[in-house]
């Protein structure tokens, strides 16, 4: 299906259950697809976060006295609701961030898949007991926090959030949601499916804004953790702040994906898999390949990869880029290559705007070749449609280019050979390694998670090992009777 753009909304901050005016501007939102504008959405002043988390707080008590199971009951009627929706938010979320219709489906599916693992929480023994000396009992018991807060990127406007917003409720927190600027309508949507499904007033509450809205959240004394997930320079800057206030924080940064392409692949997989890994979401994706490492002769395999590609159309398989200075961003990128190189297989710059939508902003799949380790288009996350080859002549060449990156999301080897597959699933610096797959993006409840420059933080932001970030572990031990026996422990 095609995306549909909605009528313009103005949207509004989600305090205590109510849709809000912040006092603090506007700020604009345009769809990629068309470059004009779908809405926009009031910022919060100061005076009105603080009232907000402080409502937050206030609601937080009696949800953490809730059972979990009647929590649980809370977020099966937010999934039924979504399932209902989905088209509809779908077209808010492609029509904002740029994603195609089906791109903009899929990732409510995954937000979904997180928050199916937030409800088997209710049946998970998530604490323990054991007699650890006559008459005394050892016993864990986890517990929600307070208030967290989350701050979220253009790309992923559902995706992202649900890796949250559910298991963080589900534990008993309230949850405060910072959208990103540029894509936040579908927060809109997302408040009204909670709100319906009956979670209590100021359990969520979302505020929009730029870096005052967060460093408010981040500030304030109410809030006790800190998710995070956009570029590694902001990663970093929210990172430093929350620890600095002795915050937990986990803040997942950028990527500059690595796939190792070995001639005996399957060139089938790796056409399609190397190619559909840098051209999903217009190449907007922090799993997106960008860098194709390719050993010794593969060029059969470089053919499909571009054929396919070049095979797409843009608008209706690949979408749109964010902003019109991204996508100058990426021109003056494949000219630097060019200038520094590298030869043109593919020329995105050349595609003509789909039919309806000329003033969007367009780039299509551009494959760069010969292009040298060190450089720009080698090094520094693009977040486009574009893939750059980089020529090795072993596998131990490969893992030692991948191993300078400074990030360290994702790797993937394409290759017929279980042993040449295993080498690199573990010597590749990253924190999601792919065998012929060229998303490795981990299905639940394998969580999700980089290191290096794209994780900054322990643990992970979804599945068991999240846990431990949004809750605490509270340890009791008890003692009923006196013991005629008694020991050291006694
Ligand atoms: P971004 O860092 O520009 O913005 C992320 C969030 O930070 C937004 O909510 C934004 O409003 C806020 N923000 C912007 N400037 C800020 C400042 N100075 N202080 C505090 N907050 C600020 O990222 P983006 O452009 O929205 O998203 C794309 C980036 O996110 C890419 O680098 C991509 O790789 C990364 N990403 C990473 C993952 C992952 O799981 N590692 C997932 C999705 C996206």
């Amino acid at each position: 299906m095609q995306t549909k753009i909605p009528e313009p909304v103005q949207g509004h901050n989600f305090i205590s259950g109510r849709w809000t005016p912040g006092t603090d501007g506007t700020v604009a939102v345009n769809s990629p697809y068309t470059g004009k504008s779908i809405g926009s959405v009031s910022v919060p002043n100061a005076k009105q976060i603080d009232e907000a988390i402080q409502a937050a707080d206030a609601a937080q008590k009696d949800w953490a006295r809730t059972p979990m199971k009647e929590r649980a009951k809370v977020l099966f009627n937010f999934r039924n609701i979504l399932l209902r929706d989905i088209d509809m938010i779908a077209h808010v979320k492609s029509s904002e961030s740029g994603k195609t219709f089906d791109e903009g489906k899929a990732g409510l599916m995954k937000g979904i898949e997180v928050l199916e693992y937030a409800l088997s929480l209710q049946n998970a023994d998530l604490g323990g007991k054991v007699e650890v000396s006559r008459g005394v009992m050892c016993e864990y018991r986890r517990e929600a926090l307070g208030v967290v807060a989350n701050i979220t990127p253009f790309n992923f406007p559902a995706m992202v959030p649900m890796w949250t917003i559910p298991i963080a409720l589900a534990l008993g927190n309230a949850y405060v949601w910072k959208p990103s600027d540029k894509t936040p309508l579908t927060a809109l949507k997302i408040a009204d499916a909670l709100k319906e499904a009956g979670l209590p007033d100021g359990l969520l509450t979302v505020l929009h804004g730029g870096e005052a809205t967060v460093n408010g959240i981040i500030d304030h004394p109410l809030v006790k953790a800190i998710g995070f997930v956009g570029s590694t320079k902001i990663a970093k800057l929210v990172y430093t702040r929350a620890t600095a206030l002795g915050k937990r924080a986990l803040c997942l940064g950028g990527a500059k994906n690595h796939i190792i392409l070995l001639p005996d692949a399957n060139p089938e997989l790796s056409g399609v898999g190397i190619s559909d890994s840098f051209t999903g979401c217009a190449g907007q994706r922090c799993m997106a390949a960008s860098v194709l490492l390719a050993v010794g002769d593969v060029s059969a395999h470089i053919k499909k990869i571009t054929e396919r590609a070049t095979s797409l159309q843009l608008g209706k398989d690949m979408g749109a880029i964010i902003t019109k200075a991204q996508v100058e961003f990426l021109h003056g990128a494949i000219a630097r290559a060019e200038a520094a190189g590298a030869r043109i297989l593919v020329d995105g710059r050349k595609a003509k705007a789909p039919a309806e939508f000329e003033g969007g902003n367009w780039l299509a799949p551009t494959v760069l070749d010969q292009v040298q380790p060190g450089s720009e288009a080698a090094k520094i996350e693009l977040f486009g449609p574009i893939i750059s080859i980089v020529h090795v002549k072993d596998l131990t060449e490969a893992l030692a280019i991948q191993a300078t990156s400074e990030y360290g999301n994702a790797c993937s080897v394409f290759t017929s050979n279980g042993a040449l597959a295993e080498r690199v699933t573990r010597e590749a610096r990253a924190g999601m390694v792919g065998v012929n797959v060229g998303v490795p993006v981990p299905r639940e409840p394998f969580s999700f998670g980089g290191i290096n420059a794209s994780k900054f933080g322990h643990g992970d932001i979804t599945g068991a090992h999240s846990l431990d970030f949004w809750s605490d572990v509270k340890k009791i031990t008890s003692k009923w009777e006196k013991q005629n026996d008694s020991n050291w422990m006694s």
